[in-house]
Parts: structure tokens; C-alpha cells; sequence
């Protein structure tokens, strides 16, 4: 049994025995060269004989700069020297000619190494052939440069989002879009959309899959330029962890890449096909419910007479005077009441529609479409400051579009007046905690404010009763009630008169 050599642990490099250096010195699979002060090769390794194809014996006694393939900027040698005689070490990339006359790329550290004295006697350089690693460092930003300059030149708007929506990567149609919306970013636009549309989150993100897919998204912008429409895609997708700790154990993060499309022109055409048809049905709906005022209103008027003589029929049969007149009057009466039937029964009865996702920036959009000829005819400026993005709420969207447009008309009447001289229309929409605000306001007299409640009685009007029915705000009123909302003249405001109308974005009502 042989008896094993004890290993001490080593303290002091002056332990480790001299010939242990020169060996890993020899085998390190590292091109390693020593020189003296002036660069002068005093001693190069296997692997520098491998690298430069140069032997040793070739080698030592000749200068480093044999070495040079004459590529390398001065500056570079400059800095090199600058760094090195100050006993700092340096390291850099170089381009080498190996003796048979190929270039490389040479990946080189220099450390200075003092003497006893402190003096800096000679140097240690270590160098490898990085051309291979260069060519792939060429190649990625070869790809990059034109992956970026074809995302660039794509003319649709694209960016790529973290996982707090912060945008990492945008292109060229994404900044402009960005310039054009005043700074405000677009993907946020776009995502609260999204979100408020689909009423809940993106849903978990999985590489690949779709967030959401061809969601057409309306952009207001103030002023005269009108929506734009967007169709919006956003797509998962995973990135491979960079850091140091990722190397073993894979950290993937996930983005969200938005594609935006521009679609407003062909959204202005199916728009414009879309006013012709609403035009026509609001004219029809209009139609209608003139009718259905103008008889409300003989009925009205027809029924405080007749109740009065039903009182003075019911007096007179009490007292049991066998009058021929109160057969006479009875008999108008009965006449009477049954004309009010039938009239009660050909009022025509208001569209059954059904409750949908409405958004109120929409239906205003379409009423002031429509008013337009009539304002621009009033010369009434209109001042549109619509809620960028709006939650829709859930509605009678022929109904909502009546009841603005109502408001719109009145608005437009209080104005219309000879000799009026400051004729603005300002319609507002904003969201609330749990609700919408929409404000219609007039630079028009207004209503005194003992008007304020009586104004929403139906029949009730300040203008010629001969030329209105005065139910547009008792209408309104209706609306606002069957949507589960509220609206006020509010006093804040005179001269003009704004009205604010309120709506839940949900009600118990649907
Ligand atoms: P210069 O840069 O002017 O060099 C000419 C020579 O003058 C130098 O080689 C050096 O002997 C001497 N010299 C210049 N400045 C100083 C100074 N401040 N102090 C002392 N002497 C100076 N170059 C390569 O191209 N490839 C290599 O792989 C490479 N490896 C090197 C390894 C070590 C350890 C050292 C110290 C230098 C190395 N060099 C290398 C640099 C090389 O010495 C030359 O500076 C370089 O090749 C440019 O030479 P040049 O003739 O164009 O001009």
C-alpha cells in the first residue's frame, strides 16, 4: 500500500515551484507573448506560434509591430502607448497579418509587469483571434440595420411594449403618429381603447398569441381634423433574458408588439354611406315623432275642456235635472272622449329598439354631421372637445341620437336669432366615476333661472308655441331617465345655457 504525498495549501505564489508557471504559461491555449519595454519579443508561447504561424525562433528578438497588417488607425498604437507606459494595462482590438500574409482581428490585452524597483521592465501580451465573433457581431447588426430600416419604412405604425406599457422600440409611422396625436403616446391611446372595449384586461400572454386582432379604433382629435381610425393588433411575443444571471437558467420577458393600420379613408367612405342612411332615418324618425308631439299636444289641449265638461255632466246628473241640455252635453262628451281615443290610438308608438354598446363621442359626431349645413348656415362656430378615448356606455343609440339632436336644434334656435351677435356651440364629453358627462352649451340668451325646472315640462316653451311644441327638453328628459341618468340647465352659466346630461356607463335599467 503506497503512502500518499501531503498537499500543503498554498499561501505565497513563491510556494508555487517556478517550472508550474512556465508550464501554464506554455499550455495556456491563449497566444501569450512577452516583451521588454520597447515591445521587442523576449519569449511567445505554442499558442502565439498557432495564431501568428510564426515559430518561436522566428519570433523573439523581433519587435511586436511585426505583427501589424498596417490596418490599424495610428491613434489606436498611440492610445496603446499612452496607456502602457504609465504601468496601466490596455486593452483593445488590432489588426494582425499572420505570416502567411492572412489578416485577423486580434483581440489583445497588454499588462504592464514592474520590476523589483517599480519600474515598468517589460510587458505580458495576451491575444486571440476574434474574426470569426466579429463577423457575427457584423452580421446581427447587419440584420438589425435592416430589419429596422424595414419596420421603418413600413406604413403602419408599429411599437413593442414591456410589461408596464412603457414603448422599447417604436418606428418611423409610429413616431409620426405620436407627433400628430401632440405627444401623447399612441400605444397608450390605443390600449385604454382596447381595454374599455373589451372591459377587462389583455388576457394572459402566451408567446405568440394574439391579444386582440383587428380592433378598428377611433381616435378624436380636437379641432377641425376630425377622428382617425386605427386597426389595432397586438401580438405576444418573448424575448430571451441578456443578463449574466440568464446564461443557465432561461429568463424570458414577454412584450406585447401593437400594429396600428390607418383606415380613416376608407372609414370616411363607409362614414359617408353610413350619414346618407342615417340622414334618411332620422328624417323618417323625425317625421314620426312630430306626429306624435303634434297629436300629444291636441290631446293635451282636447282634455283639459272635456274633463271640465265631464265635471259639470257629473254636477248636473247629481242635482237629477232632466235638463235636455245635459243629454246634449252628455252626449258631446261621449263624442268627445271618443275622438280622444282615437286619436290616443293612432299616436304612433315609438321604436322598439334594443339596448347596445353605444359611444356617446360617436352619436355626437353623427348629430353635429348632421346639424352641420344648418350651423355653418347660422354661422355658428362649433367647438368639438370630445374625451380622447370615452367609455362607451350601454344605450338606445336612436334615442341618445334624438335627444342631442334636439338639444343641438335648441341650442342652434336660442343662437339663430336676428342681430345675435357671438354664435359659438361648445360640445364636451368626459368620463366620471361610473358615468358620462356630456355638455351642450349655447352663447345664446339662456333660460332665467325660475325656468330652469319648468323648461323640461312638456308643452312647456319660450319660443313661439305656434312654431314649437316645446317637448324637445321633456324628451330629452325621457331619454336621460330610461337611460338611468339625469340632465340640468346648469346655473352656473349666464348669459348662454349649458346643459349637462349624465349617463351611467351602466344601469339596473338594461
Ligand atoms: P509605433 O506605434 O510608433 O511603434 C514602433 C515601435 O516603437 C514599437 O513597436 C515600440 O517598440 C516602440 N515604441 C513606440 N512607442 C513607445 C513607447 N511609448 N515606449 C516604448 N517604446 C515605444 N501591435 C500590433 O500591431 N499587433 C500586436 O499583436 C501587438 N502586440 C503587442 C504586444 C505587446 C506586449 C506590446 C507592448 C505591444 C504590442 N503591439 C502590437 C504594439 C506594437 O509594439 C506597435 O506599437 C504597433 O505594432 C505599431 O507599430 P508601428 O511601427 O506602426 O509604430
Amino acid at each position: 500500500m503506497s503512502q500518499r504525498k501531503k498537499v500543503l495549501p498554498v499561501t505565497e505564489l513563491s510556494d508555487i515551484p517556478p517550472n508550474v508557471f512556465r508550464e501554464a504559461v506554455a499550455q495556456a491555449d491563449i497566444a501569450i507573448s512577452i516583451t521588454d519595454a520597447q515591445a521587442n519579443i523576449l519569449y511567445v508561447n505554442p499558442a502565439f506560434e498557432k495564431v501568428t504561424g510564426y515559430a518561436a525562433g522566428e519570433a523573439v528578438g523581433k519587435n511586436q509591430s511585426m505583427l501589424s497588417a498596417r490596418a490599424t488607425p495610428p491613434a489606436v498604437y498611440a492610445t496603446l502607448w499612452q496607456t502602457i507606459s504609465t504601468g496601466a494595462p490596455w486593452t483593445g482590438r488590432l489588426i494582425n497579418r499572420r505570416k502567411d500574409g492572412s489578416d485577423y482581428l486580434a483581440d489583445l490585452l497588454i499588462t504592464p509587469v514592474r520590476d523589483a524597483a517599480g519600474q515598468v521592465g517589460s510587458y505580458l501580451g495576451i491575444h486571440r483571434d476574434v474574426s470569426g465573433l466579429h463577423r457575427l457581431e457584423c452580421q446581427v447588426n447587419n440584420q438589425k440595420a435592416l430589419i429596422e430600416s424595414v419596420v421603418d419604412s413600413a406604413p403602419v405604425a408599429i411599437a413593442l411594449l414591456d410589461g408596464e406599457d412603457c414603448v422599447v422600440l417604436d418606428n418611423h409611422a409610429y413616431k409620426k403618429l405620436m407627433g400628430d396625436l401632440g405627444m401623447v403616446e399612441p400605444a397608450s391611446v390605443i390600449l385604454d381603447a382596447v381595454r374599455a372595449e373589451l372591459g377587462h384586461g389583455l388576457g394572459p400572454a402566451h408567446d405568440g398569441r394574439q391579444a386582440f386582432a383587428d380592433r378598428e379604433i377611433r381616435i378624436e382629435s380636437e379641432g377641425r381634423k376630425g377622428a382617425r381610425w386605427f386597426s389595432c393588433t397586438g401580438t405576444w411575443v418573448k424575448s430571451v433574458g441578456e443578463g449574466a444571471d440568464t446564461f443557465f437558467a432561461h429568463q424570458d420577458s414577454i412584450y406585447l408588439l401593437l400594429i396600428a393600420k390607418e383606415i380613416t379613408q376608407q372609414r370616411i367612405q363607409q362614414e359617408k354611406a353610413r350619414m346618407a342612411a342615417l340622414q334618411a332615418m332620422m328624417s323618417e324618425e323625425n317625421r314620426i315623432s312630430g306626429l306624435r308631439e303634434s297629436l300629444s299636444a291636441a290631446l293635451f289641449q282636447m282634455e283639459g275642456p272635456l274633463n271640465l265638461l265631464a265635471s259639470v255632466v257629473a254636477m248636473q246628473s247629481r242635482r237629477g235635472q232632466n235638463d235636455p241640455t245635459l243629454e246634449a252635453l252628455s252626449e258631446v262628451l261621449r263624442t268627445g272622449n271618443e275622438a280622444l281615443d282615437s286619436l290616443r290610438r293612432v299616436i304612433p308608438e315609438p321604436s322598439g329598439e334594443a339596448v347596445t354598446t353605444t359611444n356617446l363621442n360617436e352619436i355626437l359626431r353623427d348629430v353635429l354631421d348632421l346639424s352641420t349645413g344648418r350651423l355653418l348656415a347660422a354661422g355658428i362656430s362649433v367647438s368639438w372637445k370630445p374625451q380622447t378615448v370615452l367609455p362607451s356606455i350601454h344605450g338606445y343609440p336612436i334615442r341618445l341620437r334624438a335627444m342631442f339632436k334636439a338639444l343641438v336644434d335648441n341650442a342652434l334656435e336660442a343662437m339663430n336669432t336676428k342681430g345675435w351677435p357671438h354664435r359659438e356651440l361648445m360640445v364636451t364629453t368626459r368620463s366620471l366615476l361610473g358615468s358620462v358627462e356630456v355638455q351642450i352649451e349655447d352663447s345664446g340668451p339662456g333660460i332665467v333661472p325660475e325656468l330652469h325646472l319648468k323648461a323640461f315640462e312638456p308643452f312647456f316653451t319660450t319660443k313661439n308655441p305656434h312654431q314649437h311644441a316645446g317637448t324637445g327638453l321633456a324628451m330629452a328628459q325621457q331619454v336621460a331617465m330610461d337611460h338611468g341618468g339625469s340632465i340640468e340647465i346648469d346655473p352656473a352659466v349666464s348669459p348662454g345655457c349649458r346643459l349637462r346630461i349624465v349617463l351611467p356607463t351602466r344601469h339596473g335599467g338594461e
